[in-house]
């Protein structure tokens, strides 16, 4: 959504519910980035390049900027984000700067943190009052099947620019995973990830999924509500899940077949099942009872956490 259609690189502002009024600066050409994540939600990237360049003229953003303010607009935030990756934008930090200069907006950049090990990148991404970086995946390979990067990038650089930039940047720095079905959702692979987040040692930790049909060219379903419920606590500190539009289906009111398809997967916290579907844990132990009974799910305690299983024995 464009504020008017008379601003080229501004948007909204929209409401976040982390940042308030959020007024969005597209610094990218539709769409230009280091990236084509298979959960990309923007569009499939037609120029894929680590190249840092001025993709779109600083003076006509600032100029625009400018505009907007002296219309009176009100905002809490302005953010950098947009239709690609904004530190591949060489201006972005003269945004920033510009941006913090009229004193009366804080700062947010929207990063998925492949350029981070680029010392320019880091000193102009240190303008921002929050930097919120990408962390998806634990490995080089899980890297390559999930971000498809731009020739050059590579997680060992993702990560090395992301615990840089931690260790010097005083503002709040929130981690982003997206968790997506058979790419990294599994207890192991979001195992590690938590661990690797946890080196960032980061603000706050936002535990995602795909909400709308992903346009990279590749089927990407949303993860079970309950199963980030589940994994939510496994980061450090404890990650913030999004608020879901409708109630998970209640367990109670699953079938059979399909209570045993959402747990074949991977085991589900109880608790967490039963606050995905707004109930209590106590109607979930019931509903499991009688598959229990018949050896087709498992209930176990796994560090003082009940969960429940498919039954492979
Ligand atoms: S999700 Fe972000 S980083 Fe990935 S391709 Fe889309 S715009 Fe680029």
């Amino acid at each position: 959504m464009k504020t008017e259609e008379n601003f080229r690189y501004l948007f909204g502002p929209v409401p976040s519910r982390r940042l308030g009024l959020s007024l969005g600066v597209d610094l990218n050409p539709l769409k230009v980035c280091t990236e084509n994540c298979v959960f990309c939600q923007v569009a499939p990237t037609t120029e894929l390049t680590a190249a840092r360049k001025e993709w779109v003229p600083t003076a006509a953003v600032l100029a625009e900027f400018d505009r907007w303010q002296a219309e009176g607009h009100r905002a809490d935030y302005v953010t950098l984000s947009g239709s690609g990756e904004p530190t591949m934008h060489a201006g972005f930090g003269d945004v920033l700067r510009h941006v913090k200069a009229v004193g009366k907006f804080k700062t947010a950049l929207l990063s998925n943190g492949s350029l981070m090990w680029l010392p320019d990148v880091r000193r102009d991404a240190a303008e921002a009052d929050v930097v919120k970086v990408t962390l998806s995946a634990w490995d080089e390979d899980s890297f390559r099947r999930i971000h498809r990067p731009a020739a050059g990038l590579t997680f060992a650089k993702l990560l090395e620019g992301e615990r840089a930039l931690r260790a010097e940047y005083r503002g709040k720095l929130w981690v982003e995973v997206m968790l997506l079905p058979r790419f990294n959702d599994a207890p192991e692979q979001v195992r590690a990830i938590a661990e690797l987040a946890k080196s960032l040692r980061p603000d706050a930790v936002h535990l995602n999924t795909t909400t709308r049909p992903a346009l990279a060219g590749v089927d990407v379903p949303r993860v079970p509500e309950a199963w980030l419920r589940t994994v939510a606590p496994w980061f450090s500190p404890a990650a913030e899940i999004p608020v879901f539009s409708g109630r998970a289906v209640s367990p109670a009111k699953m079938t059979d077949a399909a209570l045993v398809e959402l747990l074949a997967r991977h085991p589900i916290a109880i608790d967490a099942l039963a606050a995905a579907a707004g109930t209590e844990p106590i109607e979930v132990e019931r509903r499991v009872a009688g598959l229990v009974a018949a050896g087709r799910l498992a209930i176990e305690d796994r560090d003082g956490t009940r969960m429940v299983r498919v039954n492979f024995a």
